[in-house]
């Protein structure tokens, strides 16, 4: 597995793979990897010839008073972990060699960046949609694999690529779980104990939901109410969002009639956590 820090390093590389013919699927993280970021590597062995992971904590995503410092770094074990899923190139770089200067571009989403997290985190769908667009130009991938886990990204990042045109294809690879629950994030290792035991509520409260969808709710703020209500057992949580939205986007239905999804934040103690699960109303039966 060869490991690059430099752009001009993947270019070179990148430029002789695709003369050999050879299609590459991206993964891009930001490290401290787990099952979840690993399903997207098999992912990627699927759709590619080549799988490049990029690992890159991107501050330009992280607003003031947010967890940049802290967030979990261990390049090393990350590179154990890919190297046994067969990765084949790894593109890990400085903050220097991504922002040599402050970027004047900025990237925004016609509003869509302040919906669900956006509210909470202004400015953070922009830093991902700068970061994104810079990985996939400088690694040029065929492919680029994203986790269901942070849907809202999933779904700028395909808007992105379709309005810029770049000619490359997104997948979406589902959500992975603890035994519990518990969606798999790399922020899960900040959970005290108790913290840990009360987070799958969070998958709970969207399961009682989307079992009410399944059986003929249809009101959004019924849905929702479920998923605040199952939370709200849980002291330790507190709730930061519950949203029933469209899949298409992001917006709030007069009544679910097309695929949702239900989406959910909290902390938990000094911990953000965010869940969602994809919902599709049963086709109703015609009047009789
Ligand atoms: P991150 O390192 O948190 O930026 O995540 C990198 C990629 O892994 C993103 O596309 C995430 O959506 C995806 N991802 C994170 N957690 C999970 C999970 N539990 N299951 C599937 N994909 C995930």
């Amino acid at each position: 597995m060869e490991v690059e820090t430099t752009i001009a390093g993947v270019r070179t590389r990148r430029r002789s793979e695709r003369d050999a013919g050879l299609r590459a699927a991206l993964v891009p993280t930001m490290g401290f990897l787990h099952d979840g970021h690993l399903s997207l590597v098999r992912r990627a062995r699927e759709l590619g010839d080549r799988v490049w992971v990029s690992v890159f904590v991107n501050p330009t995503q992280f607003g003031p008073g947010e967890d940049l410092e802290r967030y979990p770094r261990d390049l090393d074990r990350d590179l154990g972990l890919l190297a046994g899923q067969g990765a084949d190139a790894v593109f890990a770089p400085s903050v220097e060699e991504m922002y040599p200067r402050p970027p004047v571009v900025e990237i925004s989403f016609s509003g869509l960046e302040r919906l669900l997290c956006g509210a909470s985190r202004p400015g953070h769908f922009g830093g991902v949609g700068l970061v994104v667009s810079k990985l996939l130009n400088i690694v040029q991938p065929e492919v680029a694999v994203f986790g269901q886990k942070d849907a809202q990204q999933a779904l700028l990042i395909r808007r992105l690529v379709a309005d810029l045109d770049m000619p490359i294809t997104i997948d979406v690879a589902p959500t992975v779980r603890e035994a519990d629950g518990l969606a798999m994030s790399s922020r899960n290792a900040y959970l005290a104990p108790a913290e840990r035991q009360a987070a799958p509520a969070l998958y709970r409260a969207l399961r009682e939901a989307a079992d009410a969808v399944a059986g003929g709710e249809r009101d959004p703020s019924a849905v929702t109410g479920i998923i605040r209500e199952v939370v709200g057992t849980e002291p330790l949580l507190d709730l930061e969002y519950a949203e029933c939205v469209r899949q298409s986007d992001l917006a709030v239905p007069g009544r679910i009639g097309s695929p949702v999804l239900l989406a959910v934040a909290a902390h938990v103690g000094s911990t953000r956590l965010i869940d969602n699960l994809p919902v599709t109303p049963p086709a109703e039966k015609g009047g009789d």
